[in-house]
């Protein structure tokens, strides 16, 4: 029989399950803010609860640890790379960033990926298996716990296709913005995705104030077909009508992110083309020099290549920003860390 995995359960279910175990009610909500607010990882540390009790539920229940397997921490600034290990070894990565308005943890959504983009490391080992809700939330309980400070702002753009995983992203969503959980608002979390089209519209009908990042990477189906191989599936026309749609109905600006390959997508033409798509969008592009993956030959545009492609943009009235890449000394790009700890290099 599977472990019963308890903190996936949304408070509401918790009550049920007490109720059903003839306990107290007001058990749940103890029990809940153990797991969700301090980010316990066995029930022996909830220490308001009778021993028996304690005992019990955790013959009844598991709690999906992740534990840290290598913590970098870059010399640079202070971002924290982490390498976690899952319940059953697998290994996920998330990174940790300081940012002026807070603290941003940036967390996987899958063990490796399906979606084989060309330049990602994440997809290198193929797609292993999912992640639960709670596995999403022990990732920010275990950099909390362990820098002593409060997460403020959630990404999801650690390995994975959050939107592939589409069930337990939402349900960590909904869990993670929980007033009696992380209490993070869905302002501050940002779900990215490389353009699951018929996902887009579903998350759509959620009706959440999330912000919506979209990997672009190419202004047209002739280039993004060659990187992403999603694209074959959405094209870029029928994946812009549903960002544009998701800019109207919930009235957030739409994020998309573009990295600058050379020879690949970085020409002028596509500067112009990229503009004249986005033109009248609510959106912002954030353009990111590709991190260099050692796998394939792709490698990152020039500063002055990037300089150009933004001021092409910037003289279409296309909002656009270059984004620093945070803790390049440790691998933080998706991906690049567990691919390597593979290999023996760290
Ligand atoms: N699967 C989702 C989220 C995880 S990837 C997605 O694709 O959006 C997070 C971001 O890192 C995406 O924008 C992705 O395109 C980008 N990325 C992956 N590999 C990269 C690389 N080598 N250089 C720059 N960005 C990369
Ligand atoms: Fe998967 Fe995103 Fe990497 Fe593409 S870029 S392989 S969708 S993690």
């Amino acid at each position: 029989m599977s472990p019963v995995d308890v903190k996936s359960f949304y408070l509401t279910e918790l009550e049920t399950i007490i109720w059903e175990l003839s306990l107290p009610s007001f058990r749940a909500k103890q029990i809940y803010e153990w797991l969700h607010i301090r980010g316990v990882m066995s029930f022996d540390e909830m220490t308001n609860l009778p021993k028996e009790l304690r005992s019990s539920l955790s013959a009844k229940f598991k709690i999906f640890d992740c534990e840290i397997e290598k913590k970098l921490v870059s010399s640079v600034d202070d971002t924290v790379k982490y390498l976690f290990r899952l319940h059953d070894g697998e290994l996920i990565e998330a990174v940790l960033m300081h940012y002026k308005y807070g603290y941003t943890l940036c967390i996987s959504t899958q063990v490796g990926c399906k979606m084989g983009c060309a330049f990602c490391a994440s997809g290198l080992n193929g797609f292993v298996r999912n992640l639960t809700a709670s596995e999403m939330l022990s990732q920010i309980h275990v950099a909390q716990n362990d820098i002593k400070v409060r997460v403020s702002h959630v990404v999801l753009m650690g390995m994975g296709e959050p939107l592939d995983n589409y069930d337990n992203v939402l349900r960590f969503l909904k869990l993670v913005s929980n007033s009696d959980g992380l209490n993070i608002g869905m302002r501050n979390i940002s779900l990215s995705t490389s353009g699951l089209v018929d996902r887009i519209y579903d998350l759509l009908s959620e009706n959440l104030q999330l912000t919506l990042s979209v990997s672009l990477h190419a202004p047209n189906d002739e280039i993004r077909s060659k990187i992403m191989p999603v694209n074959k599936r959405y094209s870029v026309n029928e994946l812009l009508a549903a960002c544009k749609k998701y800019t109207q109905l919930t009235s957030r600006r739409i994020s998309f992110e573009y990295a600058m390959i050379s020879g690949v997508n970085d020409s002028d033409e596509c500067a112009t083309e990229l503009s004249n798509k986005l033109k009248g969008m609510l959106c912002h592009v954030n353009l990111i020099p590709a991190n260099e993956v050692s796998e394939n030959t792709f490698r990152k545009s020039s500063a002055e290549r990037l300089k150009r492609f933004s001021s092409i943009l910037k003289k279409n009235s296309i909002n656009v920003t270059v984004r620093r890449s945070l803790g390049y000394d440790i691998n933080a790009s998706c991906g690049q860390l567990r691919s390597r700890h593979w290999k023996g290099e760290v």
